[in-house]
Parts: C-alpha cells; structure tokens; sequence
C-alpha cells in the first residue's frame, strides 16, 4: 500500500477519498480527519486511484449512481474494490456497497461488494427519520436514520456490527475492508465509527 508514515509517530497516515458526486461530503472529510486520516474530495477516476481507502457518504442513491456513470466512476470504483481497496459506505453509501437492493428504482445499479441485500428507504414508510443509542461494533454510538435502508439478508462472510429498533433490523455491517451503516455518524460529532473504519485500513 502507497501509505506515507509519520516519522515522529511511526504510525501509518492512511489517504482516504469522500465520493464527491453528491451529498455529506464535507462532514465525512471532518470526521476522518478526526479520526487521523488524510481525506481528500475524489471526483474522478485519477483522483480514485491516488487513495487508500473511500467512503461514500450519504445522499440519495438513484442521484449518485446516475451521477457516477455521468462520471465515468462506477466502473472504476467496482474495479477497486474487488481488488480490495477498503471503503465505508453510510446510508446511501451502504446502498451503493450492496451487492443487491429492494425497492430500487428501475435499473438502478449499485458499486457493489458486499454480499447483502439491502432495502432502500425501509424505515422512511414507518418514520421519516429518528435517532436512537445502539450497539455498533461493542461501542455505545448515537445513530442518526434519515430515510435509511435495512439489511435485509447477508451472506455467510458478512458479520452484523450493528442492530437497531423498531425490529431488531440490521443497520451495520462489515465484509473484509467494506464497511456498511445505515445511519449518518458523520453528523453527530462522534468520530469513533471513522476511526473504527481508519483503524480497517491500518490493519489490513
Ligand atoms: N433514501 C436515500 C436513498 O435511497 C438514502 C438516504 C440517506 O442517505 N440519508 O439513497
């Protein structure tokens, strides 16, 4: 990996890009930085290749896939990830990571690589959005759920990070270095599922 070290901590400085197409980019930027990452804003296919690891953020998935193919980015970040470039998707991220969806619009195509189904907009036809303190990875975090989807099913490489009420839905998940939540942690100030994800990309 093309990881600079630090010389007076010794420790590795991943780059990780935010998929700049649409939605929370800049809160991720934040919050990576927060939990000791280089992140930069990555936009084309170039600007893909110069990074460690990404995170696409929340937003609306029907948007950032039409957007991605404008872009000439789908490809290229499918192809980077089977290749095994870590990346952490939250809400529509986690939509853009799933290897199937429901209640997708027609055609709709995700980056995939995780073996999951997930359901788009689930929650949304109970309740628009809510907040609630759960379980993630045996840390105690405050989830913000804004029209998020559910994992429905996953396969038998997938671990559950994460569940959440109303009914027991998974909402995080992780599959080698991909990573998956439905909520947003990038908007409650808390950088510990960023660092969790930081700490992925130093382990591999
Ligand atoms: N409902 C959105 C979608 O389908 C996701 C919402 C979000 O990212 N906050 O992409």
């Amino acid at each position: 990996m093309s990881w600079t070290r630090t010389r007076t901590e010794g420790s590795a400085v991943p780059t990780i890009g935010v998929l700049a197409l649409q939605g929370d980019v800049r809160e991720h930027v934040r919050m990576l930085q927060e939990a000791g990452a280089r992140a930069t804003a990555v936009r084309r296919p170039a600007e893909l290749e110069a990074v460690d690891g990404l995170v696409i953020p929340g937003g609306e998935s029907t948007t950032m896939w039409k957007l991605a193919e404008t872009f000439d980015m789908l490809e290229p970040m499918r192809m980077r990830i089977k290749e095994g470039m870590p990346a952490y998707g939250s809400c529509a991220g986690m939509i853009m990571l799933a290897d199937r969806i429901e209640d997708g619009v027609p055609g709709q195509q995700t980056v995939g690589g995780i073996d999951m189904v997930v359901r788009r907009n689930a929650f949304g036809r109970q309740v628009d959005s809510f907040e609630e303190d759960l379980d993630f990875a045996g840390q105690r975090v405050h989830a913000v759920f804004i029209r998020a989807p559910w994992v429905e099913t996953v396969g038998a490489d997938v671990d559950v990070l994460g569940r959440c009420e109303p009914g027991d839905r998974i909402v995080a998940v992780r599959q080698g270095p991909l990573l998956a939540t439905s909520f947003h942690p990038e908007l409650t100030g808390d950088a510990r599922v960023h660092r969790y994800f930081v700490d992925m990309l130093r382990e591999l």
